[in-house]
């Protein structure tokens, strides 16, 4: 049982260690593996949560192999301000269409003391003779920023391609925030380039979807589906986004991470153009990309249980934790001490990252459910008759066999630890592979999807792969009636779409869609 249920009697349950189980309430269920992984909390401001030390230890791990593929794909990194003048956002007609909405403005520079009336303390506001003359906008994308900074960057064919990323915090003003999924500020990568024809532009953009299809199979283990998104889903200023969609253990879709084919239209509208081989000025092409701390939702949706939180190893900042069970007689502590630190040591070297665990003033139960919350894949447990013997007992936090084996400290040691985190690795892809399989329907009729949607059970709500006709009023009907909508046009298999009717209007299908719910 992996001692799953020991740590409730143990004396180190509070509430922050209940798990709603997913079954009864989903919501409930993903905000409790969040604080029970202790990942992430509320902040004092709505919408913003405060990042924790074990969430963003996950966030380093998964950014810096992401920055790695990043670089290796030509991107440079770079850093632009925090703060926009308004007027850029106006100059792209659908890019302001898309952000206005949700931006945060600054609007002042200075606040002022407020004297307190009858001995109330003093208090500040805004000092109205400290109006900004241009009021600036806090980046909801940097669009507009980095390509006012193009313009002077790109002259001639020589300056192409350019590709330049960021990583950064953003803010797009959100009405309905949930955390890591949805949230007023996020951290995230984006990234920009720039290209003398419209198909390098193009290949950019799918270039750096199949990254991103990359790092969230090989890192996080989630399989995804890569597909472009309808007209009315585009990014604000795109001629085409390109997206990667992940599904939940609720059924609902989660967009992952999106990569646009923008056209000329910033380069317009900051005057980019460069000069060819024989002088003349042409048009700058566009693609951006980004993905954000969105991606540790859909890891901790996608991996964890009633237990808690459950990583796979190549993003879990502790992917083996060693629980060194307590004695009291030294003679045992003489031969544990030593044995501990040499397994611990050995296990560094070979690139594992350890924790040893060795409080005493906790049952082992307790520190086990805890390491299990906090989703650590591999826990070995050390007491004087295992020191003795040379063994640890081992247990999996996933899988089906998750009892306890015993496994020697021989010479290959370090080679059974790997092994056992690259299966837990693969096995967590398997599994997730499995349920996403389970959770695609192939459905002809309405009818059809519209009953499984409603059926109230959770097993039929998934994504419904079906023949479609893109346009949107077709699109806005179908997603008033059934809260659904176009995930996207996957990649493969668009081929299935000629010569069949669309299960919007019966007219003749123009795509082959995902439809389902969203986050
Ligand atoms: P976009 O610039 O709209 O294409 O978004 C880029 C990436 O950021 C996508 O992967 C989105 O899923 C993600 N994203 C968008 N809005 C938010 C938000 N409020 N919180 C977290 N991630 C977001």
């Amino acid at each position: 049982s992996g001692g799953g249920g020991g740590g409730k009697k143990g004396g180190g349950a509070d509430d922050a260690a209940v798990i709603t189980p997913r079954a009864e309430d989903f919501s409930a269920w993903y905000a409790s593996v969040i604080s029970s992984g202790d990942l992430a909390e509320g902040s004092p401001v709505k919408g913003c949560m405060v990042i924790k030390p074990h969430g963003y230890a996950v966030w380093e791990l998964l950014r810096d192999d992401l920055d790695a593929s990043i670089k290796a794909s030509g991107a440079k990194n770079a850093y632009f301000p925090l703060l926009i003048p308004q007027s850029f956002l106006s100059r792209e007609a659908a890019h302001v269409d898309g952000f206005a909405k949700e931006c945060a403005i600054v609007t002042h520079h200075r606040l002022r003391a407020v004297p307190g009336v009858d001995g109330a303390a003093a208090t500040v506001e805004v000092d109205p003779d400290a109006a900004l003359e241009e009021p600036l906008i806090i980046r909801p994308t940097s669009e507009t920023m980095i390509w006012s900074m193009f313009a002077k960057w790109i002259q001639s064919h020589r300056d192409l391609p350019l590709a330049i990323n960021q990583w950064a915090n953003v803010v797009r003003w959100e009405m309905r925030t949930r955390p890591f999924l949805r949230t007023t500020e996020f951290l995230w990568q984006e990234g920009h380039t720039a290209h003398a024809s419209p198909e390098e532009a193009r290949a950019r953009a799918q270039q750096m979807i199949d990254v991103y299809a990359d790092t969230a199979e090989r890192m996080l283990a989630i399989p995804v589906t890569v597909g472009s998104k309808s007209p009315r889903e585009r990014f604000a200023g795109a001629e085409d986004t390109l997206t990667i969609e992940a599904v939940m253990p609720n059924g609902w879709a989660l967009q992952a991470g999106t990569s646009h084919y923008l056209g000329t239209a910033f380069a317009d509208a900051f005057d980019v153009t460069y000069q060819d081989e024989t002088g003349e000025r042409q048009p700058v092409y566009a693609s951006s990309w980004g993905v954000s701390t969105r991606l540790m939702g859909a890891l901790i949706m996608t991996h964890s249980d009633d237990t808690g939180l459950a990583l796979p190893p190549a993003v879990a900042p502790v992917q083996v934790v060693l629980v060194v069970i307590a004695t009291k007689s030294p003679e045992a502590a003489a031969v544990v001490s030593p044995f501990v630190d040499e397994v611990t040591s050995r296990l560094r070297a070979a690139g594992v990252r350890v924790e040893v665990d060795e409080r005493a003033h906790l049952r082992p139960g307790a520190r086990y459910y805890e390491w299990e919350r906090k989703g650590v894949p591999l826990r070995l447990e050390v007491g004087p008759r295992d020191a003795a013997a040379r063994t640890v007992m081992a247990a999996r936090r996933v899988g089906a066999e998750r009892a306890k084996f015993s496994m020697p400290v021989g010479n290959d040691f370090e080679g059974t630890v790997r092994a056992e985190l690259d299966a837990l690795q693969a096995g967590m892809l398997d599994a997730a592979r499995a349920r996403t399989a389970a959770r695609i329907f192939d459905v002809d009729t309405y009818a059809e999807m519209e009953a499984a949607l409603g059926s109230g059970d959770a097993d039929r709500v998934g994504l419904f792969r079906v023949a479609w006709k893109c346009d949107e009023a077709n699109e806005l009907a179908i997603k008033d009636a059934c809260k659904g909508g176009v995930r996207c046009y996957p990649r493969d298999g668009q081929a299935a779409a000629a010569g069949r009717k669309c299960l919007g209007g019966g007219e003749p299908a123009t795509h082959i869609a995902l439809f389902g719910r969203a986050f």
